[in-house]
Formats: C-alpha cells, structure tokens, sequence
C-alpha cells in the first residue's frame, strides 16, 4: 500500500481502536437511497466506505435506505448494484431499509409503551407552526399527552391504512424546548396509502429517514455510520432513539460526518439529475454528458480513473469544489497508457497528391500506442486521396501555423513529407480540395535522409477510397458555469451549456470496421473516444470522453 498519512476518518477509526473496538467490530455500510442513479459524489462516498473495508479488511453492506415509496424503483436498485459492481467492489450483504419494517414497527411500538412516542393528529402546517425557531422554544402538541392506549390503537390503525394519508403521525416525544430543533419531537412515521417495490401493500405506514437509519445500522452490527455534513445535527437524534431501542452494554454504531463533494459545470443531485431526464434535457441516466457513473462509463471512464479521482480529492471535513479538469486528467492518464492510437478525421477536406500514382495503395506500418510496448503495429492504406481536418489548412497563415499552407512542407503521420500546392473552390469560394505534391524519399521508418528530414508540423490522415464512416458525437460541460446550481434565487437550467453535443460524420481507418461498444481509442491529435453502446457494425457510433488537452483553460 502506497504511503500516505491518514485521513480524519481513519484517525476516528484508530482512535477507536485504541479504545473500545476491536478490529473484529469494524463493519461500514454504503446506503443509497434508490430514487436515482448514482452520480460522481456517490463515488467519493462508495470509495470512502469500501476503501476502509479493504484497508480493515472489514465487511461492508449494501444498505438501500427505501423508506420512501414515492420516490424509489427497482430500476433504480438495479442499476446502483451494477455500477458498484463496476467500480469494482463487493458488498458483504445486500440489505435493505424495508426489511426492517417489521422490527422498527415492534420498536415504535415499545416507544408507545415506555412513554417515548405518541399519535399527533395535527395537520402538519400545524405541527410545523409550534416548531419554534432556534432561540423560541416550541409549543407542546394538543396530543401529546394521549394514553398509551389511545396512541397503539390509532398507531395500528395507521399500519393498516384505516385512517387517511395526512391525517396522523407518529411522533417522539423528546423536547419541545430542545435547542437542536430536530430534537423537538421529530416525526417517526408518516401515512402513505403507496405500493412499495419490495413489500408491495403490506405497510401503509413508511418511517422517516431519522428512525430508519440508525435502527438499520443497529441490526447490521455497523460500526461506523458515515454520512455527509448536513447530518451532523441529526448525530443527537441518531444517538438518542440508538439508546431507546438497545441496552447500554450493546455495540451501538456510530455516526461520523464528512463534506459533500462537488463537481464543476455539472450538479450532483440525484432529484436535479431527474429532472434533466424528465424534461429531455438528457436522453437518459446515462447520457454521456450526465455526472452519474453509468453516464461516465458510456463517456469512456474507466472504474481506475473514477477510483484514482476519488483518491486524489480524498475526504474531506468542509465542501468545497472540485473542479472537473481533474476528473479529465484522471480519465487522460489512464487511456494514454492503454488506449490504441488511431487515425479519423473528424471535419473532412479532401487532399489530392499530384505526383502520387493514380492507381497505387500502400500498407504503411504504424505504432499502437508508443506509451505501451506490448501494443505491437498496424497497417494502414495510403493512396492518391486523402481526407484531412478542414483546420489542418490555411491557403496562407503566419510562421505560428505548423500545419498545411501553400507551398510550406508537412509531415503526414506514418507516411510522407508533402507540400501545399494549390486549391479548388466551389461557387461559394469554399475549398472542395487541396491540391499537394509528395517526396517519395521521405516515408516514415524508411530509413532515408530524405524520411529524417525534420519538418514542423505532422498530420493525421486517412486514405480516401479505405475510409470507413462513422457517427461521432462530441461531448462537451453540460453547464457553461462552474456551479450552476450554487445561487438558490436561479434556475440551474439558465446555465446550460448550449454545445454540450455536436453530433458529426467523422472518416475513420478501415480497421476499426470491427469495434464493439466500450471499446476505447486515442483519435490521434483529437482526444479519446469509446464506442457507444448503440453502435452497430452498419453504423458505427463513438463518444468523445475528453479531448488530448484541457481546452477550457485554467
Ligand atoms: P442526492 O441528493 O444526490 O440524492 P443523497 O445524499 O440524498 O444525494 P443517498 O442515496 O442518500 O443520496 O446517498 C448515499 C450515500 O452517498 C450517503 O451516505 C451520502 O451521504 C453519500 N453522498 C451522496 N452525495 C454525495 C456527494 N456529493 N459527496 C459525497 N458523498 C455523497
Ligand atoms: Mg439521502
Ligand atoms: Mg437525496
């Protein structure tokens, strides 16, 4: 293992160890609620929690928090396994909120008994009403001091949805006067007449995320509960209904909190994200440009690059963001060592070489990826016509421009030096084609003085009448702005990036006729490029994941 002082989690966990636990005792969870896909934050916290498992060779669960009807699929559970199976780790368990319905509802039941919760039947703009404010105290419930007769036979009433949607709710009974506002009688079950994914019409009573969590965490012998920073202040109730359901000699887990992370000109939320689907901002979760992991890996990104990201931002105690230049670094770095290095031309214009036989091809030897030396060489046809970048020629430019201009020499790669000659316009003065001639000395690797010749400027090309098309879309930031959901007064969708996908034709080498969706290449000079899953081998279709070089600069 690579050595690196420890972070503040780690020093919670060996402090820990130095007193009341055991290595034994360690276990984590990672608890995504299924309302969505995972997005890129998630993989701070999936890395974080299935980090510590392997660094403590500890078990770590796969806890979905379903408590809430509304908003959770099956879809959603799906494709949350599938994308922490794709980064690459395993759970000890798959568990789930929902199938502690039962023990919580015994538990909820003994509250009733000891004194510890009661049936309010407020409206809830009530109940908020006698809230109070952080330096008010609240108001007592007309309710609250119902017999513990009363309050079990409403309770089961509401379980088995005989009483209406709204018309009770069963609350603790903590303190009203209690500084930490969410001490002040919190809610433990709301009605909802909902069919839920997994126990269909059996509850028709769903309890909140404060009463099902550290109860969740309690049976599966967790030992650390870690959550994001707007949790903190719910430490106080999270402790306080651990001490109602279990004895002070029980392993009871414990809450720890780190920052939410950020990613630039994207949002990560999973309810912002639906939206972007819903309104067909997106195409899908997994829409190239969508922060989620299935919309990375469809993008291109490798679980390495996604994992080596988490790494390097590692855990933090305040919220910052992160800007996503690094994620790009990450994914460049990665496929510069594994990547295969092709040619495609993406903005075509056709180069006619004069002096070139019309009727000759050659197979020119080429490099694989000069990063890797196991990539071995291919062959590549070279002929009379090419295809090059419209942007590889100016008729005439400065000494800064190392590509093609009249009667200047460059280097096509893996081929031959030539040189601008002349040009044919349309109608519309548009160049159809560039007119070169060629020095038949100078072929790449031959060996000659001529093929040493140093010339500034080299070019990606592909033959002509060899080329095989290919559908390419160019992905660009979803948002024009760093944080486009930061300003609560604005709507994010004003910060959309209107370029976000440009959609061309692009002329690849004919090897790559045989590519199958995932499959990841380096479009020399361009940027890295994956197969989409929607490619076929009659219409072949690739994803820009991130060109060669940050182009946004700074
Ligand atoms: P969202 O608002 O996107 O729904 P959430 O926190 O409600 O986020 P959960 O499904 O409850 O989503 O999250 C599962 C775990 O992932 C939680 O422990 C949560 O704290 C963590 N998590 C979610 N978003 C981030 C983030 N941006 N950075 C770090 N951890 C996160
Ligand atoms: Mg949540
Ligand atoms: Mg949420």
């Amino acid at each position: 293992e690579e050595k690196r002082s420890l972070n503040f989690i780690e020093q919670i966990i060996e402090e820990d160890l130095k007193n009341d636990y055991k290595k034994e005792d360690l276990q984590f969870r990672f608890p995504p609620e299924p309302n969505g896909y995972l997005h890129i934050g998630h993989a701070s916290s999936i890395c974080l929690n299935f980090g510590l498992g392997e660094k403590y060779n500890a078990p770590v669960n796969l806890r979905f928090d379903d408590t809430n009807p509304i908003k959770e699929e099956q879809e959603y559970v799906d494709a949350i396994k599938s994308d922490v199976v794709w980064l690459g780790f395993k759970w000890a368990r798959e568990c789930y909120a929902s199938d502690y319905f039962q023990q919580l509802y015994d538990w909820a039941v003994m509250m009733i008994k000891n004194g510890d919760a009661y049936v309010d039947s407020q409206p809830s703009a009530a109940i908020a009403a006698q809230k109070g404010t952080p330096t008010q105290p609240g108001t007592n419930s007309p309710y609250r001091d119902r017999s513990v007769d009363e309050n079990l036979e409403l309770f089961e009433k509401m379980k088995n949805g005989e009483t209406k949607e709204g018309e009770h709710v069963l609350r603790a009974k903590i303190d009203m006067a209690a500084k930490n506002m969410l001490m002040r009688d919190p809610v433990m079950y709301r009605t909802l007449h909902r069919k839920h994914h997994r126990t269909g019409n059996d509850w028709m009573i769903y309890p909140l995320y404060d009463w099902a969590h550290g109860q969740s965490d309690y049976i599966e012998s967790v030992s650390h509960s870690f959550c994001t920073l707007e949790f903190l202040p719910h430490r106080e109730l999270y402790n306080w209904f651990l001490e109602k359901v279990s004895s002070a000699e029980d392993f009871r887990p414990k809450q720890r909190e780190f920052a939410r992370r950020n990613l630039s000109h994207t949002i990560v939320s999973k309810r912002k994200l639906l939206h972007l689907v819903e309104k067909g901002i997106v195409k899908s979760w997994d829409d190239p440009r969508m922060p989620t992991i299935s919309g990375l890996r469809r993008r291109g990104y490798t679980p390495q690059s996604i994992r080596k990201f988490a790494e390097i931002i590692g855990i933090a105690k305040r919220e910052n963001i992160v800007d996503v230049s690094l994620l790009e670094f990450c994914i460049r770095e990665d496929l510069n060592k594994t990547a295969p290095r092709v040619m495609a031309v993406l903005d075509p214009v056709k180069l006619v070489i004069t002096n070139y036989p019309e009727d000759k091809e050659e197979w020119l030897e080429a490099e694989n990826n000069p990063e890797d030396e196991n990539a071995g060489s291919r062959e590549l046809p070279f002929s009379k016509e090419l295809y090059i970048e419209q942007e590889d020629f100016k008729e005439e430019a400065n000494r800064k421009f190392f590509r093609l201009t009249l009667g200047k020499e460059v280097r096509l790669k893996n081929a031959y030096i030539i040189k601008g000659e002349s040009v044919i316009k349309n109608d519309a003065g548009e160049i159809v084609e560039i007119h070169c001639t060629y020095d038949p000395k100078s072929r790449s690797g031959s060996g000659t003085e001529e093929s040493m010749r140093k010339v500034k400027g080299t070019l990606h090309w592909v033959s002509a009448k060899h080329a095989i098309q290919a559908e390419v879309r160019l992905y660009d930031r979803l948002f024009s702005v760093e944080s486009p959901d930061a300003d609560k007064e604005k709507d994010f969708l004003d910060f959309l990036n209107p370029e976000s996908l440009k959609v061309v034709t692009a002329y690849l080498e004919p090897g790559l006729k045989n590519v199958e969706p995932g499959d990841k290449f380096q479009f020399q000079r361009l940027g890295y490029f994956n197969v989409d899953k929607e490619s076929t081998q009659d219409h072949l279709v690739f994803n820009r994941t991130v060109t060669l070089r940050d182009s946004w600069g700074g």
